[in-house]
């Protein structure tokens, strides 16, 4: 390689610098005028919901439905649907009317690889909340993926597909959670949780709403387990003593918190 060479491969890094600092200042320029799309990660804390709107401002205000519990800020750029319940980031949204019990394979990609919020469709922070159902502090694994700690409450307090589907519902909080494929879907495996939210009809569940729900759903592992071995009984055992350590403490216990 002679000195000709080198200068002109010089000129050209030197011209396509330039080339990327210029398109880099326009993209800036771009991103001022126009307001960030309504489930773009990027931005400051709360994500971009809430860098555009100001605290207790909601774009959907007048479309929800009355007495829905107050709408996480993230939430607010949503849609609403025709009910007036905000309409998930996951939902499939073929027709004109979302279906929340199908999710948008995109979306659900999206949610797995770029760790965002199912719910709002923001990026999730350090903490990921899974929504499910007393079966599934047992297992520990659950079939949507996490969302944010406000959204995931928002959820398990007022869907209403939830409630018809779970009826006692748990907001599983955790650090982390693996995924992975089975029996042709993704199935997300929950860390161990570092805090529990248990809910039933729109409010928090006491321990016996909780230990009886969890009950319910109980022979059904059972029998499963027996119909494998003896030792996936005592596994199963080991399983439900240490999901019960979630369960809201006793009414009577001095230390009890009542938070929403
Ligand atoms: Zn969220």
């Amino acid at each position: 390689m002679n000195v000709d060479t080198l200068g002109y491969l010089g000129t050209a890094t030197l011209a396509l610098g330039c080339a990327a600092w210029t398109a880099i200042r326009a993209a800036q320029h771009f991103d001022r005028l126009f307001p960030a799309p309504a489930n773009d990660a990027s931005g400051f804390h709360g994500g971009a919901a809430a860098a555009r709107l100001p605290h207790g401002v909601s774009m959907t205000a007048s479309a929800l439905r009355h007495g829905l519990p107050e709408l996480p800020q993230r939430m607010r750029a949503l849609p609403v649907d025709s009910r007036g319940y905000p309409v998930p980031y996951f939902a499939q949204r073929d027709g004109c009317e979302p279906d929340y019990r199908r999710c948008d394979s995109e979306k659900l990609a999206a949610c797995v690889y770029y760790k965002r919020c199912c719910i709002c469709g923001e990026q999730l922070g350090q903490y990921k909340a899974f929504v499910i159902d007393a079966l599934s502090a047992v297992t520990r694994t659950s079939s949507m993926p996490p969302a944010h700690i406000e959204c995931a409450k928002f959820a398990a307090k007022a869907c209403p597909v939830i409630e018809k589907r779970i009826g006692v519902s748990l907001v599983w909080v955790a650090r982390s959670y693996e995924s992975e494929q089975l029996d042709g879907g993704l199935i997300f495996r929950m860390a161990e949780a570092e805090q529990t939210f248990w809910y039933i009809d729109g409010r928090r569940a006491n321990r016996d709403e909780v230990r009886s729900s969890f009950e319910d759903s109980l022979p059904a592992l059972y029998d499963a387990a027996c119909a494998k071995s003896a030792a996936a009984v005592l596994e199963l055992d080991t399983m439900v003593a240490r999901a019960t350590r979630c369960f809201p403490p006793h009414a009577a216990a001095a230390f009890v918190e009542q938070p929403v």
